[in-house]
């Protein structure tokens, strides 16, 4: 008997093998249905309910064993209504189609045309300028932490201030009116930080600093305080940081094991507002003990259709953000993976050539193991921690 079936308000997708994520409205929540049969017909009625835009689908009830257990199987769920043949009820498209997908546009000169037509500044959303300074020697290690959250560069080159408040002028004179500046300062001491401060003081609602909490930096911290800035002060056992007595600022800690943990809820405890910040360092054990997801965790993850949409197309971590080494490079990332222009050149250039060449604003889970994993998009956009750490995923191994 032919009979068609209604997907009243789901989200499918399906990989290569049998196996499928449901959504369900009601709970938000995922099921996976997982057929592990050799049936063709699985696959091709998978296939089917995946399609893009497909609500309604057609079925020969009786033919398949194993596709009417699947069927019965979601009718139990609520994922799957069942209507006469014929009738012409039917559900909302699922799929979002969006304008001007750049995804879908192969052709560079389109995709170059594409970009020019669209108002660039608006996508502007955040800088962090990692200042840089005090020599390199002995502080490798907290390179590779600045690569992953905003955290002081031990360098020898500085990016010289006065490049910073030009680039935040041409921001404003683009008219990317809503960017968040952030100073991330190795040199507490340098005398040009103070001039900055005063400079820019008119803009102190859309630049905030990040510094170590250590004494040397107290005095910086309380004129940065009294400017009217925000100032994040980050603790770090290797670094011998201590919260600063009287000092009511936003503390963020740096996380490498459970000796860092115990003082996080330690502070949190005595009413320290403060932040974790998990890294990668010499602690891969760590991570992958208490960090990497479990494959048993992900039907808890609550996780809107709106989340899923958006992780096919775009990284919630770095979409709209620039980075600023000390050298003055300009990158999409905080791991620097690809240069997109000078601190001198023109913003505007800057945003464009990230349309085109998709350094990091557009990095999605399309890695080979994730692309045929089932919880592809299930899963949150890739971070900078993951790609420090090979291969490149935050499961324990789906
Ligand atoms: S990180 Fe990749 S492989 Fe692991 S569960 Fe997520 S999508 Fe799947």
């Amino acid at each position: 008997m032919r009979t068609k079936y209604i997907i009243p308000d789901s989200v499918f997708f399906s990989n290569k093998t049998r196996e499928a994520l449901f959504y369900e409205i009601n709970t938000q929540a995922f099921v996976v249905i997982n057929k592990s049969t050799s049936a063709l017909s699985v696959r091709e009625f998978l296939d089917k309910l995946t399609l893009q835009n497909l609500f309604t689908i057609v079925v020969e009830r009786g033919e398949d064993k194993d596709v009417d257990e699947i069927i019965d199987h979601l009718i139990e769920l609520e994922l799957l209504r069942c209507v006469p043949d014929g009738t012409r009820d039917c559900s909302i498209p699922l799929i979002p189609i969006l304008n001007d997908d750049l995804s879908f546009e192969s052709n560079v000169e389109k995709k170059k045309e594409s970009v020019s037509r669209r108002c660039l500044s608006n996508y502007l959303d955040q800088v962090t300028f990692y200042i840089g300074g005090k020599g390199a020697l002995g502080k490798t290690h907290d390179n590779i932490i600045s690569k992953q959250i905003s955290y002081p560069l031990f360098t020898n080159q500085t990016i010289p201030y006065s490049s910073v408040s030009a680039f935040i002028n041409q921001c404003n004179k683009i008219g990317a009116v809503q960017c968040i500046y952030e100073i991330v300062v190795t040199d507490a001491t340098d005398i040009c930080l103070f001039e900055f401060s005063e400079e820019m003081r008119y803009m102190k609602d859309q630049i905030q600093f990040t510094l170590l909490s250590a004494d040397q930096n107290v005095p910086v911290v309380k004129r940065l305080l009294a400017l009217g800035y925000k100032v994040y002060l980050l603790l770090d056992a290797r670094n011998d940081t201590r919260v600063m007595d009287g000092i009511n600022a936003n503390y963020k800690m740096v996380i490498r094991d459970f000796n860092d943990f115990d003082e996080f809820k330690r502070l949190k405890e005595n009413g320290i507002g403060i932040q974790p910040e998990l890294v990668y360092d010499d602690n891969l054990s760590f991570l992958s003990n208490n960090f990497f997801i479990d494959p048993s965790d992900f039907e808890q993850i609550k996780c809107g259709k709106k989340e899923l949409f958006i992780h096919q197309k775009i990284n919630l971590s770095f979409w709209g953000r620039l980075f600023i080494d000390s050298d003055g490079f300009v990158y999409a990332t905080p791991m620097r993976n690809a240069i997109l222009g000078r601190i001198s050149d023109s913003v505007l250039s800057i945003i464009y050539k990230e349309f085109i060449e998709n350094t990091g604003w557009r990095l999605i889970r399309d890695t080979p193991c994730c692309a045929d994993c089932i919880y592809q998009w299930l899963c949150p956009s890739p971070t900078a921690l993951e790609y420090l750490i090979a291969p490149n995923r935050i499961c324990k191994k789906v």
